[in-house]
């Protein structure tokens, strides 16, 4: 039997001819791909402006640069996220706090964000990162109100969330990305993601200026752009306004994102699907499965289990060794040496290091068949047994 990993791309035969055609055109780089791409996913979203680069880490680094970061400001994130939430800001010297999880959804606490807010002055933090974990949304609608009490931007992390909605105090779905209550949302196209390009990644937003600012980082700080120039010496006259970076992205990459991007509604259906699957079998299992309020729709990007901590890695090593191949989703950030050699320690944020001790994650993706599924609960049941035959 084939590994089954916990999370895994899926192309169609749709995408690659996609890509193909895109290899036989006129452009690489810099073409029509890129910025179709980009209108079909603000489109989607339901959010004025995309701009697609090279990786989500750049468009994390990028939102830093648009927000105007200098060093040692502050900057909130979470410790439960891929350490790039962090180090977006952490290149323009940024002095991160980690802010702790709540303990049933596993994103930042906002009672615990509104603690730290509270207890310095307002303006002290410039930005706060929160993340869509596993693809579950946080409430933009109440940090929106923290930002304009406190006076800080907002980037939402929501790389493991595109095609996740929640619903609004007014009863209104918000999609994930529309930036209707946050300053700058950022997207990754990984393969392990939702949409695969490869790499890849997107910032959306609804502040022209800010759109502006990552569409002129992007690509060196250079435009051509007449209404912008200084001066213009004729038609190939271009200026340096601003030092820039190159995060362009190519045009086969956002051809076969588009491609992807078709699929996502179906790919948010089946990980739902999955998951519901996962909840029945489980349930009478020492384990907690994921929480979900009423009025949302997880994107599920992860199915993160939790389970006893004495048992966590034993479970690991036996689905390992029956080729499933589970994830522990995250090591807390602020454990990481880097972190700690900047001051960080444990005991920092207790619930995410407790988290950290029971979570497992388990194979989500959309291409997962029902076999393989059933497989996988079948595995967990028996070691469950086995644990109960050795009286552990
Ligand atoms: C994947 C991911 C990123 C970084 O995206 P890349 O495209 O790999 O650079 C950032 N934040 C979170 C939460 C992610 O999962």
């Amino acid at each position: 039997m084939n590994p089954i990993s916990y999370g895994h791309q899926l192309i169609t035969d749709e995408d690659i001819l996609a890509v193909v055609e895109t290899l036989k055109s006129d452009y690489l780089t810099q073409g029509p791909r890129i910025p179709e791409f980009e209108q079909k996913f603000a489109d989607y979203l339901g959010v004025k402006h995309a701009c697609m680069v090279s990786n989500g880490t750049a468009a994390l680094h990028l939102c830093a640069m648009a927000l105007g970061i200098q060093p040692g400001d502050k900057v909130i994130t979470t410790p439960i996220t891929f350490v790039a939430s962090a180090n977006g800001f952490r290149y323009l010297g940024a002095d991160i706090v980690f802010c702790d999880i709540d303990s049933k959804t596993f994103l930042m606490d906002l009672d615990k964000l509104e603690e730290i807010l509270k207890a310095s002055p307002k303006g002290t933090y410039k930005a706060v990162v929160p993340v869509d974990f596993a693809g579950y949304p946080i409430d933009e609608e109440r940090l929106h109100q923290l930002a304009l009490e406190y006076g800080f931007k907002t980037v939402i992390d929501a790389c493991h969330a595109p095609g996740g909605s929640w619903t609004d105090s007014k009863g209104e779905k918000q999609m994930i990305g529309n930036c209707k209550y946050a300053d700058l949302s950022v997207f990754s196209f990984h393969p392990v993601k939702h949409i695969a390009a490869g790499e890849g990644g997107a910032i959306t937003t609804n502040n022209a200026e800010l759109y502006r600012k990552v569409a002129l980082y992007r690509t060196h700080g250079i435009t051509k752009d007449p209404e912008l120039l200084t001066q213009n010496d004729g038609g190939w006259y271009y200026e340096m306004q601003e030092l820039g970076y190159n995060y362009r992205i190519t045009e086969f990459q956002a051809a076969l994102a588009t491609s992807q991007l078709s699929r996502l509604d179906w790919s948010i259906k089946r990980r739902n699907e999955i998951a519901k699957r996962y909840d029945d079998a489980l349930r009478n299992l020492p384990i907690l499965t994921p929480f979900r309020a009423e009025g949302i729709t997880h994107a599920f990007h992860l199915y993160v289990i939790e389970v006893h901590p004495i048992r966590r890695k034993a479970l690991y090593d036996y689905l390992h060794e029956n080729n499933i191949f589970s994830q522990v989703l995250y090591i807390p950030a602020h454990t990481m040496p880097y972190y700690k050699s900047l001051g960080h320690k444990e005991g920092e944020c207790p619930v995410a290091e407790d988290y950290y001790k029971r979570c497992l994650a388990l194979p989500m993706y959309p291409s997962l068949t029902d076999e393989d599924l059933q497989y996988i609960i079948d595995t967990i049941w028996e070691f469950y047994a086995e644990v109960g035959k050795n009286g552990k």
